[in-house]
């Protein structure tokens, strides 16, 4: 998988999702956050474990799903909103590391 087929999946299944595309903006924000928020449960479940604290466990396999949906949400919303997020990213990486000093660069293909 790369980063373009993962947009052109979310454009044919959000033809079927949302056939009236009646999604808003602040249904993808709501989302976004809920999606976050899961995956911020499990963490702090995983970190519960490292700690040794009782309580209910997660597991990374568990993580990953949701830190999938977030990058999902991600995309839904720069979708939405016409923001082509490949390059964003590797714009604003490139600029934190221009302004930390920092050599490393990243350099995406869309
Ligand atoms: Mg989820």
């Amino acid at each position: 998988m790369n980063y373009k087929t993962l947009r052109e999946a979310n454009y044919a299944r959000q033809q079927e999702w949302d056939t009236e595309n009646r999604i808003t903006l602040s249904y993808r924000g709501n989302e976004l956050a809920g999606e976050v928020g899961e995956a911020c449960n499990l963490i702090k479940k995983l970190e519960r474990e490292r700690l040794g604290i009782k309580g209910s466990r997660a597991t990374r396999e568990q993580l990953a799903e949701e830190l999938a949906d977030v990058m999902i949400c991600l995309d839904l919303i720069a979708m939405h909103e016409g923001i082509d997020l490949v390059k964003a990213v590797q714009d604003k990486f490139n600029a934190t590391s221009k302004k930390y000093e920092l050599e490393t660069r990243l350099e995406l293909s869309s």
